[in-house]
């Protein structure tokens, strides 16, 4: 029965003068997400609200679904909408909308008018008493209550008549795009599709690199990076994956440094290199799955070493997250079964039996020193090697 979505949003209402940049933002990714979708959506922006209308048959479920997916989206109304054919006819309808919604008529509810158009025969005032006498006669065990009703039934009166009543929530945050790019450095694991995820929300596009380390990690792990980009795209629109082969700066590392420190000086590559594409790329940031402490390279003395060859600020949304706290996340927005695949990382089989927990960035760097001007040549090489894989 419904044909269309009435969109409400929270936060971008009190944008002040860029208010349309952040609604232009929303309708494009509202767009975005609909054309996944079955069926044919005309989205469109009128005095302050955005519709989204069905002009085909459409699967409502999977609309709804799609729509919880657009950041900036604060709820979802499913609208029935007809031609304005007179005052008899909106009763009719108001009367066979509250019949088939609320099955169940034990409810309080207060009928709240809008006349956008101002040649509608009736005011606001008057259209709400004579619908609530209607609904009180065809449904005596309906009551009105103006204060906190059940059901606060809208009717917007417009080129077309509106009603709906039911607020789906959306998730909430800001349009994607209206806040920058930034880079992120996605792995097969837990943490960093969540993370991209989390920037994203506040209205961030994304990009994403991914290290690999062929032969000693397999395409299936290189496979589950890309389905997870995958995921995290159908919240924020195409993901432009950069895949670097990082195997021979990787095993030059194990041959020049102390084991122990392995982890650290590999994590400084990828973040070197992550942002070397975010300038190129014009990110404005790096994006990692971080948090304290969680393994010895998130110590808070192993942040300060991967930290400090980085100019671009790193954001790091999950620091103060427990693992649990990011499995309810990642399970919520559907990549935990994917994350929890089997297949390795480069991280997970060049790892030291006793990895430092608290590197001294003096001697990081000094140890670095032992790799000389071949490792700015395998950093070039691994930059210009690298594959662009568009995920959407
Ligand atoms: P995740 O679950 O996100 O893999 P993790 O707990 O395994 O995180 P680390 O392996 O220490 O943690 O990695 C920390 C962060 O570094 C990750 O969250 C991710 O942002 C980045 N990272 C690690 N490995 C890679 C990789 N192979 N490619 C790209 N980024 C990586
Ligand atoms: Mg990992």
């Amino acid at each position: 029965m419904f044909k269309a979505f009435l969109i409400k949003y929270a936060e971008i209402g009190v944008k002040g003068k860029n208010r349309h940049l952040f609604e232009d933002a929303l309708v494009h990714q509202i767009k975005v997400a609909m054309k996944r979708c079955e069926g044919k959506f005309y989205v469109h922006k009128t005095q302050g609200r955005i519709f989204v209308e069905a002009e085909t048959e459409f699967d409502y479920d999977e609309a709804v679904a799609r729509l919880k997916q657009v950041f900036g989206i604060w709820g979802i109304c499913p609208v029935v909408y007809a031609e304005d054919g007179g005052f008899e006819q909106l009763t009719k309808d108001v009367l066979d909308y509250v019949d088939k919604v609320y099955p169940d008529k034990k409810k309080t509810f207060k009928v709240n008018a809008r006349r956008a158009n101002k040649n509608y025969p009736k005011e606001s005032m008057e259209i709400n008493a004579d619908l609530g006498e209607a609904i009180l006669n065809a449904f005596p065990e309906m009551t009105v209550d103006v204060h906190e009703p059940d059901i606060m039934l809208n009717v917007e009166i417009r080129e077309k008549i509106y009603i709906y009543s039911e607020i789906i929530p959306g998730p909430g945050g800001m349009p994607v795009g209206t806040g920058g790019k930034a880079m992120l450095l996605l792995s097969g694991g837990i943490d960093s599709p969540v993370a991209g995820y989390m920037i994203a929300k506040r209205g961030v596009k994304i990009d994403a690199t991914y290290f690999h380390a062929p032969p000693y990690t397999s395409e299936r792990a290189k496979q589950k990076v890309v389905d997870l980009a995958r995921i995290v795209s159908q919240y924020t629109g195409p993901i432009y994956l950069h895949v670097i082969n990082f195997t021979d700066i990787q095993l030059y590392i194990h041959e020049k440094c102390p084991h122990e420190e392995l982890t650290i000086i590999m994590r400084r590559y990828m973040m070197r290199i992550a942002e070397q594409i975010a300038k190129e790329t014009d990110c404005l940031g790096l994006i990692t799955g971080e948090s304290i402490g969680q393994v010895a390279s998130q110590t808070m003395a192993s942040l300060v070493c991967t930290n400090e060859v980085c100019e671009l600020p790193v954001y790091r949304p999950l620091i103060g997250f427990d693992k649990q706290d990011i499995v309810d996340i990642s399970e919520k927005i559907g990549t935990f079964e994917t994350s929890i695949q089997p297949y390795e990382d480069c991280c997970t089989i060049f790892v030291a039996k006793h990895p430092v927990t608290k590197p001294n960035v003096k001697y990081i760097r000094r140890h670095e020193e032992n790799l000389s001007e071949k490792i700015d040549e395998l950093v070039k090489t691994a930059l210009e090697t690298q594959e662009l894989i568009i995920v959407e």
